[in-house]
Protein backbone atom coordinates (compact mmCIF):
# COMPACT_ATOMS: atom_id res chain seq x y z
CA UNK A 1 0.00 0.00 0.00
CA UNK A 2 0.87 3.55 -0.74
CA UNK A 3 2.69 5.71 1.80
CA UNK A 4 0.70 9.25 2.63
CA UNK A 5 3.20 11.99 2.03
CA UNK A 6 3.07 12.57 5.91
CA UNK A 7 4.25 9.35 7.00
CA UNK A 8 7.04 9.47 4.61
CA UNK A 9 7.78 13.31 5.59
CA UNK A 10 7.86 11.74 9.25
CA UNK A 11 10.23 9.03 8.40
CA UNK A 12 12.17 11.45 6.82
CA UNK A 13 12.52 13.28 9.92
CA UNK A 14 13.52 10.64 12.16
CA UNK A 15 16.03 9.40 10.21
CA UNK A 16 16.95 13.01 9.82
CA UNK A 17 17.34 13.23 13.30
CA UNK A 18 19.01 9.92 14.17
CA UNK A 19 21.46 10.95 10.89
CA UNK A 20 21.88 14.22 13.29
CA UNK A 21 22.35 12.30 16.46
CA UNK A 22 24.56 9.65 14.87
CA UNK A 23 27.19 12.52 13.42
CA UNK A 24 27.11 14.84 17.31
CA UNK A 25 27.93 11.59 18.79
CA UNK A 26 30.90 11.01 16.43
CA UNK A 27 32.25 14.77 17.05
CA UNK A 28 31.79 13.77 20.50
CA UNK A 29 33.98 11.35 20.25
CA UNK A 30 36.28 12.98 18.02
CA UNK A 31 37.05 15.43 20.30
CA UNK A 32 37.44 13.38 23.24
CA UNK A 33 40.03 11.57 21.03
CA UNK A 34 41.43 15.65 21.42
CA UNK A 35 41.11 15.40 25.17
CA UNK A 36 43.27 12.27 25.25
CA UNK A 37 45.98 13.91 23.33
CA UNK A 38 46.45 16.13 25.48
CA UNK A 39 45.64 14.05 28.60
CA UNK A 40 49.04 12.46 27.10
CA UNK A 41 51.07 16.05 26.98
CA UNK A 42 51.15 15.96 30.42
CA UNK A 43 54.88 15.49 31.50
CA UNK A 44 54.77 14.87 35.16
CA UNK A 45 51.29 14.79 35.81
CA UNK A 46 48.47 12.76 36.70
CA UNK A 47 47.40 12.21 32.68
CA UNK A 48 43.92 13.98 32.42
CA UNK A 49 43.34 15.97 29.21
CA UNK A 50 40.53 18.48 28.31
CA UNK A 51 39.58 20.35 25.03
CA UNK A 52 36.55 23.57 24.87
CA UNK A 53 34.89 23.74 21.86
CA UNK A 54 32.96 26.44 20.39
CA UNK A 55 31.02 26.22 16.76
CA UNK A 56 33.11 22.93 16.34
CA UNK A 57 36.53 24.65 16.95
CA UNK A 58 38.96 24.08 19.84
CA UNK A 59 39.82 27.27 21.52
CA UNK A 60 41.20 26.01 24.90
CA UNK A 61 43.40 22.81 25.59
CA UNK A 62 44.68 21.79 28.89
CA UNK A 63 46.97 19.08 30.70
CA UNK A 64 47.02 18.25 33.99
CA UNK A 65 50.13 20.73 35.50
CA UNK A 66 49.97 20.67 38.94
CA UNK A 67 53.30 19.22 39.80
CA UNK A 68 54.67 20.91 36.61
CA UNK A 69 54.00 24.04 37.31
CA UNK A 70 54.07 23.38 41.24
CA UNK A 71 50.19 25.31 41.39
CA UNK A 72 47.26 23.05 43.11
CA UNK A 73 44.71 24.77 41.22
CA UNK A 74 46.16 23.95 37.40
CA UNK A 75 44.22 20.99 36.76
CA UNK A 76 43.58 20.44 33.18
CA UNK A 77 39.86 21.83 32.88
CA UNK A 78 41.16 25.12 34.95
CA UNK A 79 43.75 25.64 32.16
CA UNK A 80 41.43 24.99 29.28
CA UNK A 81 39.06 27.47 31.11
CA UNK A 82 41.83 29.82 31.14
CA UNK A 83 42.90 29.68 27.74
CA UNK A 84 39.41 29.58 26.26
CA UNK A 85 38.48 32.93 28.37
CA UNK A 86 41.64 34.35 27.26
CA UNK A 87 40.92 33.56 23.41
CA UNK A 88 37.01 34.67 23.73
CA UNK A 89 38.60 37.89 25.68
CA UNK A 90 35.06 37.17 27.95
CA UNK A 91 34.65 34.93 31.47
CA UNK A 92 31.43 33.92 29.66
CA UNK A 93 31.73 30.26 27.78
CA UNK A 94 28.44 30.35 26.81
CA UNK A 95 27.70 27.99 23.63
CA UNK A 96 30.94 26.31 24.94
CA UNK A 97 31.28 22.11 25.32
CA UNK A 98 34.19 21.08 27.06
CA UNK A 99 35.52 17.61 26.55
CA UNK A 100 37.50 16.11 29.94
CA UNK A 101 38.53 12.69 30.13
CA UNK A 102 38.06 12.27 33.86
CA UNK A 103 34.83 12.97 35.79
CA UNK A 104 35.40 17.09 36.91
CA UNK A 105 36.03 17.46 40.66
CA UNK A 106 34.64 19.50 42.67
CA UNK A 107 36.79 22.98 42.18
CA UNK A 108 36.52 22.30 38.57
CA UNK A 109 33.38 21.51 38.43
CA UNK A 110 32.66 24.75 40.43
CA UNK A 111 34.45 26.46 37.55
CA UNK A 112 32.69 25.07 34.75
CA UNK A 113 29.30 25.88 36.10
CA UNK A 114 30.95 29.63 36.59
CA UNK A 115 32.14 29.72 32.98
CA UNK A 116 28.34 29.10 31.96
CA UNK A 117 29.89 25.54 29.84
CA UNK A 118 26.80 24.69 27.95
CA UNK A 119 27.81 21.30 27.63
CA UNK A 120 29.68 18.64 29.50
CA UNK A 121 31.67 15.52 28.23
CA UNK A 122 33.49 13.07 30.26
CA UNK A 123 35.60 9.87 29.75
CA UNK A 124 35.96 7.81 33.17
CA UNK A 125 33.85 8.31 35.78
CA UNK A 126 35.39 9.37 38.87
CA UNK A 127 33.50 7.70 42.31
CA UNK A 128 35.89 8.86 44.72
CA UNK A 129 35.61 12.41 43.44
CA UNK A 130 33.61 13.06 40.54
CA UNK A 131 31.15 16.38 41.49
CA UNK A 132 29.16 15.57 38.07
CA UNK A 133 26.94 13.12 39.79
CA UNK A 134 29.62 10.03 40.96
CA UNK A 135 30.58 11.04 44.29
CA UNK A 136 28.31 14.34 44.54
CA UNK A 137 26.12 16.64 42.25
CA UNK A 138 27.07 20.45 42.26
CA UNK A 139 24.81 21.46 39.52
CA UNK A 140 21.72 22.16 41.50
CA UNK A 141 23.61 24.50 43.80
CA UNK A 142 23.75 26.89 40.64
CA UNK A 143 20.44 26.03 38.76
CA UNK A 144 21.90 24.85 35.82
CA UNK A 145 20.85 24.02 32.76
CA UNK A 146 24.17 22.73 31.59
CA UNK A 147 24.09 19.24 29.83
CA UNK A 148 26.34 16.16 31.01
CA UNK A 149 27.04 13.18 29.34
CA UNK A 150 29.97 10.87 30.73
CA UNK A 151 31.52 7.35 29.45
CA UNK A 152 32.65 9.41 25.91
CA UNK A 153 35.65 6.75 24.68
CA UNK A 154 35.47 4.99 28.87
CA UNK A 155 38.23 2.37 28.34
CA UNK A 156 40.96 4.74 26.56
CA UNK A 157 40.41 7.15 29.30
CA UNK A 158 40.72 4.85 32.14
CA UNK A 159 43.49 2.94 30.46
CA UNK A 160 45.85 5.82 30.09
CA UNK A 161 44.92 6.45 34.08
CA UNK A 162 45.74 2.89 35.19
CA UNK A 163 49.24 3.00 32.80
CA UNK A 164 49.87 5.78 34.88
CA UNK A 165 49.69 4.67 37.90
CA UNK A 166 51.59 1.08 37.05
CA UNK A 167 54.18 3.32 35.66
CA UNK A 168 54.19 4.65 39.21
CA UNK A 169 53.95 1.20 41.19
CA UNK A 170 57.14 -0.10 38.62
CA UNK A 171 58.77 3.27 39.04
CA UNK A 172 59.05 2.85 42.76
CA UNK A 173 59.56 -0.82 42.87
CA UNK A 174 62.36 0.09 40.83
CA UNK A 175 63.44 3.11 43.46
CA UNK A 176 62.82 0.44 46.00
CA UNK A 177 65.50 -2.13 44.20
CA UNK A 178 67.96 0.62 43.59
CA UNK A 179 67.95 1.37 47.65
CA UNK A 180 68.27 -1.94 49.04
CA UNK A 181 71.51 -1.88 46.89
ZN1 LIG B 1 39.74 19.30 38.98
Amino acid sequence: MAKRVSETKTEFLVSERARQKGTALLANVDFMGKAIKCAQGASEDLPIGCVIVKDGTIIGRGCNKKEELQDATLHAEMVAIQEASKKLGEWRLDGCKMYVTLEPCPMCMWAILNARIDELYFGAYDYNYGAAGSKLNLVPLLGSKIKITGGIKEKECEEILKNYFAGLRHGSRRLRAVEAK
